[in-house]
């Protein structure tokens, strides 16, 4: 840890988080490049393997549900809570809100629901796991888990540029941000001297020392 951590950490008043897999490594969840039945996450959550094949789509996203619901926090998201940082995440694993952290933007959306193709509706989770392949009961479209698939949009950006751009201290944990447009994000901090921390090793005890005032 750079010694100039504590300092910007013991200071912030306003800091926000942006978080992606690394973090939630520590709590046993897998990152995007593991692999399921021989085909890496990354191809099964792209959106033309839903369009495709919605079944086998379901079938890995009811595996990953039981993943899911034995998750629970690490140091990392209960450092954070603690911090009263807002978060950005990637994440759909809900596990920061386990944590305790109150503001949370999902730009990734979350696996706890389903959302209808046709209507929007939100259904929980659970109606896919005793139905292959779940359909809307108001308007009979398919059902999707509310997660952002390869290909889709994130969600929330504008309001997650406004939270970085309020930010004084911004904290870079668990993922490389190499996708757009969140890649951009720290940029925001940079060009008005922000400081910008970056995390992706070890975060579970990096963290927790470094808000060990909070
Ligand atoms: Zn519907």
């Amino acid at each position: 840890m750079e010694a100039q951590w504590r300092e910007w950490a013991r200071a912030a008043r306003r800091p926000v988080a942006i978080t992606g897999a690394g973090i939630s490594v520590a709590s046993g969840l897998p990152t995007i490049k593991r692999e399921w039945r021989g085909v890496p996450l990354k191809e099964v959550f792209a959106k033309e393997m839903f369009e495709r094949d919605p079944e086998r789509f379901y079938e890995c996203y009811r595996e990953m549900l039981l993943d899911w619901r034995e998750a629970v926090p690490n140091e990392a998201h209960r450092a954070l809570a603690r911090s009263g940082a807002c978060v950005i995440t990637q994440n759909f694993d809900g596990l920061h809100q386990k944590a305790g952290s109150e503001r949370v933007l999902e730009i990734h959306g979350n696996l706890r629901e389903l959302i209808c193709l046709g209507c929007a509706a939100l259904y929980p989770a659970h109606v896919a796991e005793t139905n292959p392949l779940p359909h809307c009961p108001s308007c009979g479209e398919l059902l999707k888990p509310n997660i952002v698939l390869e290909g889709e949009e994130v969600r929330h950006f504008a309001t997650a540029v406004d939270w970085v751009g309020e930010a004084d201290l911004l904290l870079v944990v668990g993922t490389k941000l190499d996708m757009q447009p969140v890649g951009g994000l720290p940029k925001i901090c940079e060009e008005k001297g922000v400081p910008v921390i970056v995390c992706n090793k070890a975060a579970e005890t990096v963290l927790p020392e470094l808000f060990a005032s909070r």
